[in-house]
């Protein structure tokens, strides 16, 4: 199965494609998207494993090249946080995702609504305000809006995306670091930021039940968060063993396709009654 995330583009490949898009015409084409809104964000759920409650969703971007065909999430982001249009492309994701729940949000309890948000962006004049005008234009509660930091690039101004931060919590719009352990994110950043959520890199979860190493880094993230008192989320929870094992470690909060596929919004109402069923 999975369908929906079989990529036709594969990072640095061009399989045959109709007609050669270069850099800037990849580029001409992400832009058109953006102004025609013609890109997607599908929804997976994050939930408490112990109990199966609905703890947020997060939204993960789709698009599908008119000729090439469907473009990986990562090799998309990757191009437009090299580009002019990484500012556009992240206000449409705030809109996209805020009007579509706003339309389900009374459905679905505390649940959180999850919003992936490159690091770079915190150095933008006007991005707090933007989110939190977004935010009230479509009636969410700020306090069910939560924006995961996906980072590529060390943050080049850590005093300024700390002001930012802190900004954001003053609207009650609260901030996870993603992929932790991974790439740039170091133990600095829970110094230095007020973090709601951390969320283990999936690089960490899919060898777990087999990786001595694996599991006692997250048992000692474990420790960790619940002295800080910050939540811990398990992402790539692909099986029930990993799931009973992170469980039993005391890693309650988990996301994967063991649980549930990105799914289109269409389908989250659907989902949503069939799991709480
Ligand atoms: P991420 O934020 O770490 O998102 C999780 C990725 O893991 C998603 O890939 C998701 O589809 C995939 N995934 C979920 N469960 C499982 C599982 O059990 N096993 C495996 N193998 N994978 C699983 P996706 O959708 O291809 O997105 C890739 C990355 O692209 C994201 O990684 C995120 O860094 C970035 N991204 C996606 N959407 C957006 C967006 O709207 N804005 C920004 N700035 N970045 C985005
Ligand atoms: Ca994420
Ligand atoms: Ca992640
Ligand atoms: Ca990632």
């Amino acid at each position: 199965g999975g369908g929906a995330d079989k990529t036709v583009l594969a990072r640095g490949e061009d399989r045959g494609a109709p007609r050669a898009a270069g850099q800037g015409g990849m580029l001409r084409d992400i832009e058109q998207a953006i102004a025609g809104r013609a890109i997607d964000w599908h929804w997976q759920p994050k939930v408490d494993m112990r109990n199966g409650l609905i703890l947020g969703f997060e939204a993960l971007v789709r698009w599908t090249h008119p000729q090439i065909g469907p473009v990986a999430a990562d090799v998309l982001i990757e191009t437009v946080e090299q580009s002019h249009l990484l500012e556009s492309f992240t206000y449409l994701s705030l809109d996209v995702v805020l009007e579509q729940f706003a339309k389900v949000q009374h459905l679905l309890g505390d649940a959180a609504i999850c919003i992936n948000v490159s690091a770079r962006m915190l150095e933008r004049p006007g991005f707090v305000s933007r989110v939190v005008q977004t935010t009230a234009r479509h009636r969410v509660d700020p306090a069910r809006v939560m924006l995961e930091l996906t980072e590529t690039a060390l943050i080049a101004n850590p005093a300024q995306a700390r002001r930012v931060i802190e900004q954001l919590h003053d609207h009650r719009i609260s901030l996870a670091i993603d992929d932790f352990g991974a790439g740039f994110t170091s133990f600095g950043y829970l110094r230095e930021f007020a973090v709601s959520e951390i969320k283990i890199d999936r690089s960490f979860i899919s060898r777990f039940t087999e990786s001595r190493f694996d599991q006692s880094l997250v048992h000692s993230l474990v420790v960790l968060c619940e002295s800080l008192g910050i939540p811990l989320v398990a992402e790539g929870v692909e099986d029930p063993e990993t799931q009973a094992m992170l469980v039993a470690m005391g890693c309650h909060a988990g996301q994967g396709y063991g649980i549930c596929r990105p799914m289109p919004y269409e389908n989250v109402r659907g989902w949503v009654e069939m799991w709480n069923a």
